[in-house]
């Protein structure tokens, strides 16, 4: 499920990479290393909950895409909120902290299949946020700026290639239960879910990708 998953949200970015790229902006295609300027986005058997880009690379670890399928499959299941929805979401986190999950490609309904993309593809492109960036700006400005701007390109990047924007917050909860002390670096997740939400409404944001 998460290769032909991960291949999508890689075509969907090249499509809109090749429409920037004819209206002079220069956009890294993805998933193609081999093209010019290419990033190569790659899921690594990494229990651990992380994503992280080079210029040249994006790596989701699988603990963190089975978070986010996970968490799209209780939230459809129960209806995304209530007593049921906070057990079997908790439950599901303890098992990926632990390790003890079940590592094998999750099989989702439709619905669940759909959440999940929306989530995985906010993942992706604020990952490919950073790799663009690197290259355009040398990720100047301090850190915590640098991630709204990933997130805010995200979104942008959702809306351009056609996902609706239902998984973004299922990223900042599941990442806010997950690990609820925020990554280092990282500002905390609702500070990070308000601007994305600014910016899925198109609200013109000071910063991106000057
Ligand atoms: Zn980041």
């Amino acid at each position: 499920m998460f290769g032909p998953m991960m291949d999508e949200i890689a075509d969907r970015f090249n499509q809109a990479a090749s429409v920037a790229r004819q209206n002079g902006f220069d956009f890294d295609y993805a998933g193609h290393p081999d093209a010019p300027g290419g990033v190569s986005i790659q899921s690594c058997a990494d229990g651990r909950i992380a994503a992280s880009a080079s210029t040249s690379q994006v790596r989701i670890s699988d603990g963190l895409l089975l978070l986010l399928a996970g968490s799209a499959e209780v939230r459809i299941a129960t209806g995304g909120s209530g007593d049921e929805f906070n057990a079997k979401l908790d439950a599901l986190i303890k098992t990926i902290l632990e390790g003890s999950h079940d590592r094998s490609d999750p099989e989702l309904s439709g619905d669940a299949m759909y959440l999940a993309s929306s989530a995985v593809a906010f993942v992706v492109y604020h990952e490919l946020g950073h790799t663009q960036m690197a290259r355009l700006t040398a990720e100047a400005g301090d850190q915590t700026s640098v991630e709204m701007k990933a997130d805010i390109f995200a979104v942008h990047a959702m809306k351009e290639t056609g996902y609706d924007m239902s998984g973004v917050d299922l990223v900042f909860d599941a990442l806010q239960r997950a690990v609820p002390s925020g990554s280092m670096n990282h500002p905390s997740t609702t500070e990070r879910a308000e601007i994305a939400l600014r910016a899925g409404r198109g609200e013109t944001l000071d910063g991106f990708m000057e």
